[in-house]
């Protein structure tokens, strides 16, 4: 078996759009690096937690061969390798611990807008261009099409205008490429986002631990994402109709008041918008005041 170590490994995006709020996010959960002057490895100062800084398409890979203990990848990129290694009849090496709540996309089938989309049916007989063979071939047979599949790396959405394919199969965001290469979006195969990925089995040394300990912080992080603390004060006989527009808050809790009205607060879980806020002060809270959680264990 392999040596026991003391330091957790997260493979991140060295650059690219998961790259940034990678690093956000595991910095809101309390670590620091001490950035190396390569770049590639960022050793850990508040705790035992390195980054390797690596392209995305790289970070299943080394978490399945050990090199690191976590990554932080798309989902439609995880996936992807996870059903080519079942493909391949390898078992499997890495997992989906948490969504992150960025990075979304979807991976979709876009056909060429002239195109009288009427099904899956469709598809058969073409060719369909896209950077993630194995997905694509596992919804086909799924759906019983027989298509071919061109794998290209990159510029997917040329395709069609270059001649390569029919149709292609690739992520998308807003739209706006798809859109700028006269294709539209037609079947979702997958709804991606940012997850932190990690072995399939648990670690058995001091990183299982430091492991716990960042998947504790993350899911704080998480439920006070959209957590606000909201504080108000009413009349007395107000209190009922303004519990009634806070269907998403806890029951309003008591404060101490002086005399004449009632000071109130709440954890809400739904968006407070300004419109939100002035139609509480039209049924009488005064005061109002929204504060944002910012840690939490529980
Ligand atoms: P690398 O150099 O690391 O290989 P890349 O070009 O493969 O980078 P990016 O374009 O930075 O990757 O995208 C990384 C991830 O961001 C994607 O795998 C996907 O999960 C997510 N993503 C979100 N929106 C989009 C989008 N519109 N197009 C592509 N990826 C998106
Ligand atoms: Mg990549």
């Amino acid at each position: 078996s392999a040596p026991a170590r003391d330091r957790l490994r997260i493979a991140i995006q060295k650059s690219g759009r998961l790259a940034d709020p990678a690093r956000s996010l595991l910095a809101a959960c309390g670590l620091s690096w001490r950035q190396s002057r390569d770049k590639l490895f960022c050793f850990g100062e508040s705790l035992p937690v390195d980054l390797l800084l690596v392209r995305d398409d790289d970070i299943p890979g080394l978490i399945a061969d050990g090199v690191c203990d976590l990554g932080v990848v798309g989902l439609n990129e995880l996936d992807e390798q996870a059903k080519a290694r079942r493909q391949q009849g390898l078992p499997d090496a890495y997992q989906p611990l948490r969504g992150l709540g960025f990075g979304q996309c979807r991976l979709m089938i876009a056909v060429p807008e002239d195109w009288d989309w009427q099904g899956v049916a469709q598809l058969s007989g073409k060719r369909i261009a896209t950077s993630y063979p194995a997905i694509l071939a596992a919804w086909l047979r799924d759906k019983g099409v027989d298509a071919q599949v061109v794998e290209l790396s990159g510029s997917v959405e040329i395709a069609p205008k270059l001649g390569t394919a029919d149709l292609i199969c690739d992520l998308v965001s807003s739209g706006a490429t798809l859109a700028a290469n006269q294709l539209k979006p037609v079947e979702t195969l997958l709804d991606s986002e940012a997850v932190l990925a990690g072995p399939v089995h648990e670690l058995d040394d001091a990183r299982a631990g430091l492991m716990a300990m960042l998947l504790r912080r993350l899911d704080g992080l998480s439920r006070v994402q959209d957590r606000k603390l909201l504080m108000f004060s009413a009349a007395e006989e107000r209190v009922d109709a303004l519990a009634r527009l806070l269907p998403d808050a806890e029951p309003l809790l008591r404060l101490p008041g002086n005399g004449t009205s009632v000071r109130l607060q709440t954890m809400c879980n739904g968006a407070l918008s300004w419109q939100r806020l002035e139609e509480l002060e039209r049924a009488g809270a005064q005061g109002l005041m929204v504060l944002a959680v910012e840690k939490s264990l529980a």
